[in-house]
């Protein structure tokens, strides 16, 4: 019978193509010794060992047997039972150290290995065909991710943190035990996300938990503070956070997240704001009175020409409109925190309302010059007192922190479909660091230059919450020492 199948491959060329193949090879025969008759360059490079120095030698003489391994995985039971059995064994993972001679220490490594019989005439087997692969990175690589995950569940638990994770599509939800427990449950007990969502507040439901879900899907994370009720009806307060996932086509796949009862932390908040609202309150009645009768001696005294007491009456005057200022501003930083604080929107010309506010602001510090050229009529819908107070604020800080003889100039200006008011002094400006944090609460800039300039951090707060709920936007462009330009826009609309 006549084959087309080319001609066997010469011996050497078989010889050179086992060696240089990429594969790490070896082959073995003559049970119990298991002397070694061929290697690959691959295997010899794995194992860092010279093929001069281990071909013709007993595998174990060439590879130490490590005698603690009793089970599957240890290679003179493996080669008997190949032998025995003339079927193929694969040994998934074991570990065989290698010795670096360069570094003269040995290298823990994690192998992969199978041993295939290749049998004689007889049927028996006379050689094995062993392949290795070295899988150390892949076994490292598990043991990091079990490591980290044990790690987080320490976390988690030092935190008291219940864990989520909502399939975006179909909408599956797993959360950690410690879930059950912050909406007062018996621990473990496996609740739904509607189940979840019906012990929630119906309007911090509506009103921030449904419109963060949305905004998270665009900007990627989220985080907001929401009233529970547990089973029994007691009110708790929980912190949610967390962050989207996103699959390769860019669209939101999963969201995986924390949640932390914060009961105790806002309750010592709410009775912190009720004793600010409480004080403030309490200290706007005297000081009105102040006020009025500071006003009536001057205007007794103003005839009298003494030059003297007018003047002592105008500082005293404008030191008690500071302080009412200031109790305003707490009163309503206690009214924001407690949600009460509320817009009386109108349409009116803002330059009117600049215009205003930079003639009461003025009285405080008559010696500085403003520059505002009014323009044409810019109407806007919004609460007036309340953009007043943010331009007052702006116009306040810039006399604080900048040098008497420096000019401040106000803007006004239509925007596309916003209104864009701007003040803007040649003070001691603020680093890029410190414009982020300008607008948090109680933030004030820690440098030699305005630790001694009085302030509570709160004035560009409020303005920044009062221009948020006008669904407006506030910003700062300034360089160190170069002076600051504060600005703000509204919609025309609001
Ligand atoms: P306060 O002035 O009472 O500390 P604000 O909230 O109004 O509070 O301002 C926060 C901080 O921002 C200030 O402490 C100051 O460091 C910085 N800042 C505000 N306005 C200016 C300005 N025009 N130039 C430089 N720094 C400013």
């Amino acid at each position: 019978m006549s084959t087309n199948l080319p001609p066997d491959l010469p011996a050497d060329i078989f010889k050179v193509v086992f060696e240089k193949s990429p594969g790490s090879l070896l082959v073995k025969g003559d049970a119990p010794c298991f002397t070694i008759v061929a290697v690959s360059d691959s295997y010899l490079e794995v194992t860092s060992s010279k093929r001069e120095a281990i071909l013709g030698k007993g595998f174990f003489e060439a590879f130490p047997e490590d005698k603690t391994l009793t089970d599957d995985t240890n290679a003179r039971n493996v080669f008997n039972k190949v032998v025995e059995t003339r079927q193929k064994i694969d040994v998934p993972t074991y570990r065989f150290d290698v010795y670096d001679p360069d570094k003269k220490t040995a290298e823990i490594k994690y192998w992969s290995c199978n041993n295939t019989p290749i049998l004689n005439a007889d049927n028996n087997v006379a050689y094995i065909l062993n392949t290795v692969v070295d899988i150390t990175k892949e076994i490292n690589a598990r043991q990091a991710v079990i490591e980290n995950e044990y790690r987080l569940r320490l976390a988690t638990e030092a935190a008291a943190m219940a864990t989520w994770d909502l399939g975006l599509q179909d909408q599956t939800f797993i959360s950690s035990a410690r879930m059950a427990e912050i909406f007062g449950h018996l621990p473990g007990k496996v609740l739904s996300l509607p189940e979840l969502q019906t012990q929630l507040d119906a309007d911090d439901l509506n009103n921030i938990a449904i419109p963060a879900y949305h905004e998270a899907l665009t900007k990627g994370n989220y985080v907001y503070e929401v009233r529970i009720y547990w089973p029994d009806g007691s009110l708790r307060w929980i912190k949610i956070q967390g962050i989207v996932i996103y699959d390769d086509k860019n669209s939101p796949f999963r969201m995986l997240g924390t949640v932390i009862d914060i009961t105790d932390s806002k309750c010592d908040e709410i009775r912190k704001n009720d004793f600010i609202a409480m004080a403030s309150h309490e200290l706007k009645t005297p000081l009105t009175s102040i006020k009025a009768y500071v006003q009536i001696l001057a205007k007794k005294l103003s005839a009298s020409n003494d030059d003297f007491v007018n003047n002592i009456l105008l500082k005293t005057g404008n030191q008690v409109n500071k302080m009412t200022d200031l109790i305003h501003a707490f009163l309503d930083l206690s009214k924001l925190e407690s949600g009460k604080l509320q817009l009386k929107i109108t349409t009116f010309d803002i330059n009117k309302v600049i215009e205003d506010t930079i003639a009461e602001t003025s009285l405080l510090s008559a010696s500085r010059k403003i520059e505002f050229v009014q323009k044409k009529e810019l109407t806007v819908s919004a609460d007036s007192e309340k953009i007043s107070q943010v331009i007052s604020n702006f116009l306040s800080n810039a006399f604080k922190y900048s040098d008497k003889g420096t000019p401040i100039s106000v803007t006004s200006a239509q925007q596309n479909d916003s209104i864009r008011v701007s003040v803007t002094d040649k003070g001691i400006g603020i680093k890029p660091r410190d414009q982020e944090k300008l607008f948090q609460r109680f933030y004030r800039v820690e440098s030699d230059k305005v630790k001694n300039i009085s302030g509570f951090g709160i004035g560009l707060y409020l303005a920044s919450e009062i221009i948020q709920r006008h669904k407006g936007t506030i910003g700062v462009e300034s360089e160190e020492d170069m002076g600051a330009t504060f600005y703000f826009t509204l919609p025309e609309n609001v």
